[in-house]
């Protein structure tokens, strides 16, 4: 137990850098945190109530990081093509530019990367691994991504017509989902730890865009 008291003691230090007081460029921590999320959406979740749901905020506290994002030039609010009734938020060109050269986690994620891939993978499955104890304690689910979710299928051959952009489909939303799509962020994920497909098409993908 010691070690793993050890081990959350500097997790709780990490945290340092995506919480703090007052602000870093312009932003206070739960600005950049909704800024990064956008920037990671998926196009389901890139909606008011998903970004509430994700900072763990109001309606109304989103609604006004919302504004300070668009008054800042990070964010727009474009009509929803999933649905009418809703907006998308989108993050601008300056947003994305904004969220690659100041986003206080990035020295976070560059010390993460400086230890390589094999460590990085170990990291990323401990912490996946201790997020699953949490959300079945808390009967809990966050954010995740796409390729791990329950609701994630292959299409058919006869299905995708040529199309390589909609390999699968999401069984929730029913609706195609690109190779790319299955990388970003969804406020409905549900984690499933029998995805081995998907992680093959994944590295067939790595492997031809280093080739
Ligand atoms: S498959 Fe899961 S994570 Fe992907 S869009 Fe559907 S609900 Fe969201």
């Amino acid at each position: 137990m010691p070690l793993a008291r050890e081990a959350v003691e500097l997790l709780v230090q990490a945290a340092r850098a995506w919480y703090f007081e007052g602000d870093q460029h312009g932003l206070r921590d739960r600005e950049w945190m909704a800024l990064r999320f956008l920037g990671r959406a998926n196009r389901f979740s890139r909606t008011p109530s998903a970004l509430a749901g994700y900072i763990g905020a109001t309606r109304a506290t989103a609604s006004q990081i919302v504004k300070t994002l668009e008054s800042k030039g990070y964010l727009v609010r474009k009509p929803s093509h999933e649905d009418k009734r809703s907006v998308a938020l989108h993050v601008t060109p300056q947003g994305q530019k904004c969220l690659s050269q100041q986003d206080p986690i990035n020295h976070v994620v560059n010390a993460v990367s400086s230890l390589g891939d094999e460590e990085c993978a170990r990291l990323r499955d401990s912490l996946r691994e201790i997020l699953n104890h949490l959300d079945a304690a808390h009967q809990r689910l966050d954010a995740s991504i796409c390729r791990d979710c329950m609701f994630l299928a292959e299409r058919s051959p006869s299905a995708v017509k040529g199309r390589a952009t909609a390999e699968f489909m999401c069984r929730l939303y029913r609706a195609p989902v690109s190779l790319e799509e299955t990388e970003l962020l969804c406020i409905s994920f549900e984690r499933t730890r029998d995805r081995p497909k998907i992680e093959e098409h994944l590295d067939r993908a790595r492997v031809a865009s280093q080739g």
